[in-house]
This record gives structure tokens, C-alpha cells and sequence, in this order.
């Protein structure tokens, strides 16, 4: 009689509260459910509400196979999620004692933590956990943090990380130079004491990756091996993807996805239309998103354009995108939130308008899209050095004196990017390499069937 399967150890998983992390690790939950574990999802409550609510107004979601787990985030019902300093703040106070119950009663073995959540690692030493930590940040941007202390030695960051010399940072021979005004804390707009206190965080890293058993990527070694080479015991495992046919729920999403967007795609002509979509954080003021809006329809081609409720600062006018939507019905389509992935993927899509998030950049580059890149804050910058400069997929929107990006900007970076035959044919390189990696055999799946062996060793 053959042996009973020995039991697998139970993971839990710890995202940041912010959908660009929430997500890529629920990926990575099922890829760990496809291998027999049993993951414990953890969410704050706040985010747990919102995934219920998308999956409740959605038809046909399906269970997910993960236990989704959340505990408090310490601000009040009201309290500003956006304003990131003051989330990160309150959580491990919030979360270090209902985390530390649950290692103990559901007798968890391995913690996989966001790098963000890195605090986490204190408790794991205690409860005699493992943790592998997550970055969904480019290998780049990691690499770059475990720099810091080498930078502020070499002058080019103060002691506050504060850019001190615009000049380029070149972190190894086999890295592309990184522009130092792309630093992403340099980008935060940030006044001196949130720059500290974010500085704080970053010097952080290096001791918490040094404590980890391994640092998993949402990006692949042909794309980062000069940056991943530089980030100890990494594992490369991107680009993670949604479940086939998922839903919000199974992707782990905050707002329900409009999926009528794919029959109407379906119905356009091949590789015709602009998608347009920022994420899930950035914010365009009135004038910004009048243009893009004015661009859009300038352009004379079909679009289709994810506006999140909170996507403008609110001063554009009580039925302005109404009308607007009326104006262009037939040729723009208009929708509160993507299901990015299956769009992406799908054969009527030309390019991507993005801010270059860096889930969206190896979502683009995954299914084989141009980028047109308006990039906003952080590391957004960064990824777009590399989806222009050195992947060579897309092109830089730029903006005018006044700092906006202007709708003939719009009009003329859309033709220039479709008309670029070498644009396509490095597309369609990335887009082929992207998939090898993750097929079986790549490097991508290679890793996390090594990630898969270390999560079981007990
Ligand atoms: N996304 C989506 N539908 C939308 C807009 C975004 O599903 O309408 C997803 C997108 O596929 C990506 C994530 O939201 O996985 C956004 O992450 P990213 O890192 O690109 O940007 P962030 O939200 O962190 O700024």
C-alpha cells in the first residue's frame, strides 16, 4: 500500500494593504494551492470588505481555495488609506498580536511577507517561523534600496536620501544605469520628515532580506539577471498571473471588474484599440484628465479606458465624463475597473496608456503590448527607463511647459508608437521570452518549483 502523502506545512501569505501588492500575491497563493498548500491569506480588514464586495457583485465568482484571514490595520473606519506613511505605520502595532495567535493556533511554518511588512520578521524569529519576503518591485528598484547605505557613503543620497547629485547610478556592470532624479523615494514629492521616516523603512531592508530564506520576484532572470544577481538568495517567479477565467475575487481585486469590456472587444477590429488604465493609486487632476480624455478622441481610434471612482480629484465637474461618454459612444468605451489581464490578452488591444505600475509594465510586456508611459510617482519612473530605454517596448509621453501632457502629445505619441515596426518586433521578443519563462522548463517555473521544495522542508 503506498504511503499517505505527507501533509504540507501551511503558509501563510502577508501582503501590504495597496492593490498592486494584495494582487500579484494572491497569484502567487494559487500557484501554491496548484501545489498542495494550504495558504492563509491575510488582509486587513478594511481590504477584506472591499474583495468580498467586488466578489458579491460579480456573477459566476468562484471560490479561490485560499482561507482568507484579516485583522485590523489600527486606523479608524475613516481613516486615509491613501496616505501610505501613516498605513505602514500603524500596522505592526495593529497586527503583531492577532498575527502572532495565528502562527500559534494554526501552527504556520512559513510566512511569506512583502517586503513592505518586513517588521514581520521579528515575530517570525520568536515563533520560530521561516519567512521568504516578496518584492513587487522590479528586481531594479530592490537592488537599488540595498544600495542606499553605498549611495549616502558616495555622496550621491544625504543622510535623509535625500538626491544630492543628478547624476547616473550604476549599480553593477551588468545593470542599466539608473537615472538618480528615477529614484523612486525622490519622486514622492515627499516633505524632509516623510522622506525620513520613508529613509528609515529602506535602511530597513537590507537587515530584513539578510534574515529571510529567500526573496521572491514577480519579474524573470532574462529580463533582470544583472539586478537580480545583486539581491541575495532571490527567486524569480514572474510574471505572475491571474487564475485562467478569474474573477475579482480569485485575484484578490478591491472594486468588481466590468468584464463587458471583453465582448466589446471582441467586436473591434484586430490590434485596434488604446487601452487606457493607471492602476490603482494614481490620481490625475482635472486638467490632465480633460486632456487624456480630449486625446483619447483626438486620436480617432478606438479606446477603452479603466476611470477608477477615485481616479480624478474630483474638480472635473459633476457629469463631465457622462457627456463625455456619450460623445464618444461607439468608438470609446469607458469602465470603472479592467479586467486588466484578460484585456491585455486580448487580440484587439494595440497599446497600453499606463502609468507603469510595475504589475501593469510585466502585465504589458507578459501579453505582448506597447507601452505609451505617463508614469506618476515611486518607482514608476524607473520602469519606464526600462520599458523605453532598455527593453524598448514603448514610448515616453511628455508633458508641455505647463507641465501637462497635451491631447496632439497623445495623438502623435499613439501614431509614432504603431507605426514603429522595431517597437513591434522587441515586443514580440519580450512577449515570447516572458511566456518561456513561466511555461514549464523556463526559469520562472523552475524557481518556483524550487520555491515549492524550500516551503516544504519543515
Ligand atoms: N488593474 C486591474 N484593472 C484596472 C486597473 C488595474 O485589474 O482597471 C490591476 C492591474 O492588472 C495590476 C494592478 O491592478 O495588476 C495595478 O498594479 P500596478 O503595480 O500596475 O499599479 P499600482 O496600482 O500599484 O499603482
Amino acid at each position: 500500500m503506498a504511503a499517505p502523502p505527507s501533509p504540507q506545512p501551511r503558509v501563510m501569505v502577508l501582503p501590504f494593504p495597496a492593490q498592486g501588492h494584495v494582487m500579484p500575491l494572491m497569484e502567487l497563493s494559487h500557484r501554491l494551492v496548484d501545489h498542495g498548500f494550504e495558504v492563509d491569506f491575510v488582509n486587513t480588514d478594511f481590504n477584506h470588505d472591499r474583495v468580498l464586495k467586488a466578489m458579491a457583485a460579480e456573477t459566476g465568482a468562484t471560490a479561490t481555495g485560499i482561507h482568507m484571514v484579516s485583522f485590523p490595520d489600527g486606523m479608524g473606519p475613516d481613516g486615509d488609506r491613501t496616505n501610505i506613511a501613516m498605513l505602514s505605520n500603524g500596522l505592526p502595532a495593529a497586527m503583531l498580536g492577532p498575527l502572532e495567535e495565528m502562527i500559534r493556533s494554526k501552527k504556520i511554518k512559513w510566512v511569506i511577507a512583502d517586503v513592505a511588512m518586513s517588521w514581520v520578521l521579528e515575530l517570525a524569529v520568536t515563533a520560530g517561523v521561516r519567512v521568504g519576503l516578496f518584492s513587487t518591485f522590479s528586481a531594479a528598484i530592490l537592488a537599488l534600496r540595498l544600495h542606499v547605505p553605498k549611495l549616502i557613503e558616495d555622496g550621491i543620497l544625504d543622510e535623509c536620501g535625500a538626491v544630492t547629485r543628478n547624476e547616473t547610478i550604476q549599480l553593477s556592470s551588468k545593470m542599466p544605469p539608473i537615472d538618480a532624479a528615477e529614484i523612486p523615494w525622490a519622486r514622492m514629492g515627499s516633505s524632509p520628515d516623510r522622506l525620513r521616516v520613508f529613509m528609515k523603512k529602506v535602511l530597513k531592508t537590507n537587515p530584513a532580506i539578510s534574515l529571510a530564506a529567500t526573496v521572491i520576484c514577480n519579474t524573470f532572470e532574462e529580463i533582470e539577471s544583472g539586478a537580480l544577481d545583486l539581491v541575495p538568495n532571490a527567486l524569480p517567479v514572474g510574471p505572475l498571473e491571474a487564475p485562467l477565467a478569474s474573477s475579482s475575487s480569485a485575484a484578490g481585486q478591491f472594486w468588481p471588474e466590468d468584464a463587458t469590456c471583453l465582448a466589446w472587444l471582441d467586436a473591434q477590429t484586430r490590434g485596434s484599440v488604446i487601452y487606457v488604465a493607471f492602476g490603482s493609486f494614481t490620481v490625475l487632476n482635472a486638467a490632465h484628465f480633460k486632456e487624456l480624455a480630449d486625446g483619447l478622441e483626438l486620436s480617432g481610434r478606438s479606446f477603452l479606458w479603466a476611470v477608477r471612482p477615485n481616479f480624478t480629484d474630483g474638480v472635473v465637474g459633476e457629469g463631465w465624463l457622462d457627456a463625455f461618454q456619450r460623445r464618444v459612444e461607439g468608438k470609446g468605451l469607458v469602465v470603472g475597473w479592467a479586467p486588466q489581464q484578460r484585456v491585455l490578452a486580448h487580440p484587439s488591444v494595440a497599446c497600453f496608456v499606463s502609468h507603469c505600475g510595475w504589475n501593469s509594465t510585466m502585465e504589458g510586456l507578459r501579453h505582448g503590448v506597447p507601452f505609451l508611459c505617463w508614469p506618476y510617482f515611486a518607482d514608476q519612473f524607473c520602469n519606464q527607463s526600462y520599458v523605453c530605454n532598455v527593453w524598448g517596448t514603448g514610448v515616453k509621453l511628455l508633458a508641455d511647459e505647463r507641465g501637462v501632457v497635451t491631447k496632439e502629445e497623445i495623438k502623435n505619441k499613439v501614431e509614432q508608437l504603431l507605426s514603429d515596426k522595431k517597437i513591434k518586433a522587441r515586443v514580440a521578443m519580450w512577449k515570447q521570452a516572458a511566456c518561456a519563462s513561466i511555461a514549464d522548463g523556463g526559469s520562472s517555473h523552475v524557481n518556483l518549483l524550487k520555491l515549492v521544495n524550500l516551503l516544504r522542508k519543515q
